[in-house]
């Protein structure tokens, strides 16, 4: 590999480095420390360490040896008071240059350290070598050139020799007999001349199933589709980067583009690299690429650490076409990267939300500059980020306006439940959805329901003082889990059977208000007796494969009615599903949250698209006590611009984000005083930074979170925000290392916040 000094340019890198002088590595920890260590590198290990690879070194005042990122190698700034590098922990580097600028980069964005940013780049499956152990290999001696031709082989011996001679790498006993049609005596012979030796290697002890895939032929695009295609190919051709925005309806023919877009840069021996959200990644999913490409790796969260490395291997070889993964296959290995796709690109779960906090958008934009290559952003609704940076000019929007097949985007109903009886006796299913219900059932339709709450009911609620239970350790209200008679913490986890009595004014008569999931299924069990129906959320899903099993009893129509959480809403493409039904819209348009009314629009949008896809048609109704809000009346005429415009114009007023980037930080901590009085004190260190270097930053707060207390600790936060991330990063840089120590409180920083919790 070749490496290039990312520190100062007057550092010769080591293949240049003078043989007599003394070398020294750069090395980072996965530590909150933002610095590059210097070391020696001792004789013995100067052939061997290169840049990517992690080594072990003495660090801190006991000098316990820890493992760090080689980063760079050059002569040393200073020669006096140097550590050496006691080992190495990687045979090859893990790292190449490319990846090194990228995470380097990550770091200054996202406001952490580099090493931290690297040991997320590798998968821990990669670091220790899951799955392979070190296995006796044969190779031939050097002893082959001068003494083999005077030695009397056998047939069978010289066969040996002649495969061993040949073989690019060392060889296992078994590959060798099998490959030598012989047994093991005349290698044990060689072995005795001295002509063969063994080596210690490391090697995979189990293999991936062969990929079957590549059979199917592409379709003949339609003429939007080749119109977005010809601007994506012409250039992918010219070899440059771009960043385009695909805006396509739900089933626009988005992924057959991709599809196409993929096959122009592997038939120029290049890799391409497609991200989904998490919940997307179905046997549905996976199955539409690899029927088209032969080597497609899929990087999933259900891998095991030993498949996981073998995949990135693969990937690292150039064994692969294309990867398939989540958020974190933006960092996939390839060797020669020549196009990266992120479908779905509005979706969250692309943002990380524990250090680095990333979002993969970005970083993916950021790689394809680096490697200079296209990049391809879809979506139904696309972030107003993307759609802001499309508006400037900085990305170049595409459009496909319309449904592949010609079938029009299903009818939206905006049904108003404040007069609906339901607004009275608590139920779910107000008398439009069940009607539409019934035709749905009559007329051998299937229907989806979508609700965002899991559990029997949200509210556990004391009749007499009109309490609320709720979590000890969080600011949250307990939900009922009527099946295991529980009442749960949604966010820690925190379980006790229900009270009868209330645990406040310890009267009697406590009562579950609201409808979860749980409680949704046994009022559509009431209702329509003889109908099948399934619940999907992550409490029902809980098996392995549970999941997939679901899609499919829906897909044979074993099951009539699918309903659950957002789990149902993505990607899923059922042609006999006639009806989908939102039970609520206002929850999510009344999160206290500045993404709200974007959220809701792109539910309702994405619901909408589970719909009206074959000739059978398909409608939408949406419950809801809001109809005149925007994103829902928008959404249900499935205007997008309209409310993308609007709600543009709103945030630039109110100067929000992605008119603004915000930096938030959350303080937190098991007394609350404490972490008050904290987060009171690095607010005005921050305030007297930003004056004193004249910061275009204005800071926010101090003031409780939203969620005031979560997993015993209370939480204050506090947001920096500038038209720029760049004078927040300064601010950061200057400020942090002010704040001093702090007792029994910790601190985080989120660049970009999309949960404002
Ligand atoms: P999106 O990704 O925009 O939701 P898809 O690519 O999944 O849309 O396409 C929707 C459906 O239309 C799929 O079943 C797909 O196989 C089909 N389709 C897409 N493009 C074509 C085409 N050019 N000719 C025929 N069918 C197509
Ligand atoms: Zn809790």
């Amino acid at each position: 590999m070749k490496t290039r000094s990312l520190f100062s340019s007057e550092l010769s890198p080591w293949e240049e480095a003078d043989r007599d002088d003394l070398v020294s590595a750069r090395v980072v920890f996965n530590l909150p420390v933002d610095r590059v260590f210097e070391y020696l590198v001792p004789d013995s290990l100067r052939s061997q360490l290169r840049v990517g690879q992690r080594v072990r070194v003495p660090f801190g005042r006991g000098d316990r040896p820890v493992v760090g990122f080689c980063v760079d190698l050059g002569k040393p700034e200073r020669r006096e008071g140097l550590k050496s590098v006691g080992g190495l922990v990687d045979p090859d580097p893990l790292i190449d240059e490319h990846m090194l600028e990228l995470t380097h980069w990550i770091a200054d964005r996202y406001l952490c350290t580099w090493g931290q940013v690297l040991d997320m780049a590798v998968p821990a499956g990669v670091k220790k070598q899951a799955g392979t152990r070190e296995m006796l290999m044969l190779q031939v001696t050097p002893a082959v050139l001068t003494q083999a031709p005077d030695l009397k082989l056998s047939a069978k011996q010289a066969a040996v020799l002649d495969i061993l001679k040949g073989a690019a790498a060392p060889l296992s006993v078994d590959d060798l007999t099998k490959a030598a049609g012989c047994g093991t005596g005349p290698i044990t012979e060689l072995r005795r001349k001295r002509l063969v030796e063994a080596v210690s290697r490391r090697a995979f002890t189990g293999e991936l199933p062969p990929g079957a895939g590549g059979r199917e032929a592409d379709l003949v695009l339609n003429p939007d589709q080749q119109r977005v295609f010809d601007r994506i190919a012409g250039v992918i051709r010219a070899g440059r980067h771009q960043t385009f925005l695909l805006h396509g309806v739900t089933g626009s023919g988005k992924t057959e583009v991709y599809i196409r877009a993929i096959r122009e840069v592997v038939n120029f021996g290049r890799q391409a690299i497609v991200l989904v959200p998490e919940i997307s990644l179905t046997p549905q999913t996976i199955r539409r690429f690899e029927s088209r490409f032969a080597g497609v790796a899929v990087l999933h969260s259900h891998l095991t650490d030993a498949e996981r490395h073998q995949h990135w291997r693969r990937i690292a070889r150039g064994e692969v076409q294309v990867v398939v993964g989540a958020r974190s296959a933006v960092f996939a290995p390839t060797t020669h990267l020549g196009l990266i796709i992120i479908d779905e690109e509005h979706e969250n779960s692309f943002k990380q939300d524990s250090v680095p906090r990333y979002h993969a958008r970005e970083v993916a934009e950021r790689r394809a500059q680096i490697e200079n290559v296209p990049l391809i952003l879809g979506s139904a609704t696309p972030t107003l980020e993307a759609w802001r940076s499309a508006k400037c000019g900085a990305y170049e929007l595409l459009r496909l306006p319309k449904r592949v097949v010609g079938l029009p985007m299903p009818p939206v109903v905006v049904v108003d439940v404040r007069h609906d009886p339901i607004s009275k006796t608590g139920a779910a299913i107000g008398r439009a959805l069940h009607t539409a219900m019934r035709h749905a059932l009559d007329t051998q339709g299937q229907i989806i329901l979508f609700l965002n709450l899991r559990g029997y009911s949200p509210l556990i609620w004391c009749r007499s003082c009109g309490a609320a239970l709720k979590c000890p350790h969080c600011d949250i209200t307990l939900t009922w889990h009527k099946e295991q008679q529980l009442a749960r913490c949604h966010s820690c986890d925190y379980k006790v059977p229900a009270p009868s009595r209330c645990t406040a004014c310890n009267q009697p008569g406590v009562r579950y208000l609201g409808t979860g999931t749980q409680r949704l299924e046994q009022e559509v069990r009431a209702r329509f007796p003889q109908a099948t129906c399934l619940r999907m959320d992550s409490d029902s899903m809980r098996q392995p494969g549970s999941h997939d099993q679901a899609l499919e009893a829906f897909r044979r129509g074993d099951v009539q009615i699918l309903l659950g959480t957002q789990m149902i809403t993505k990607g899923l493409d059922f042609p006999n599903v006639t009806l989908v039904g939102v039970i609520d819209a206002d929850t999510v348009l009344h999160q206290p949250d500045l993404r709200a009314a974007e959220r809701t629009f792109q539910l309702i949008a994405q619901v909408a698209g589970r719909t009206g896809r074959s000739e059978r048609g398909g409608r939408v109704l949406v419950q809801t006590s809001c109809p005149a809000e925007p994103p829902i009346l928008l959404a249900s005429k499935h205007d997008y611009v309209a409310f993308a415009e609007a709600e543009l114009e709103h945030r630039r007023q109110f100067d929000k984000p992605p008119f603004q980037h915000l930096a938030r930080v959350i303080v937190r901590g098991p007394h609350e005083p404490e972490v008050q009085a904290a987060a009171r004190a690095m607010t005005d260190v921050c305030r007297a930074a930003t004056a004193a270097a004249k910061l275009p930053v204005r800071i926010l707060g101090p003031a409780p979170a939203p969620t005031a207390k979560l997993k015993a600790n209370y939480r204050y936060h506090f947001q920096l925000a500038a038209d720029d991330v760049a004078p927040i990063q300064a601010l950061w840089r200057a400020a942090s290392p002010e704040f001093g120590a702090l007792r029994n409180v910790e601190y985080a920083i989120d660049v970009d916040p999309l949960n404002l919790r």
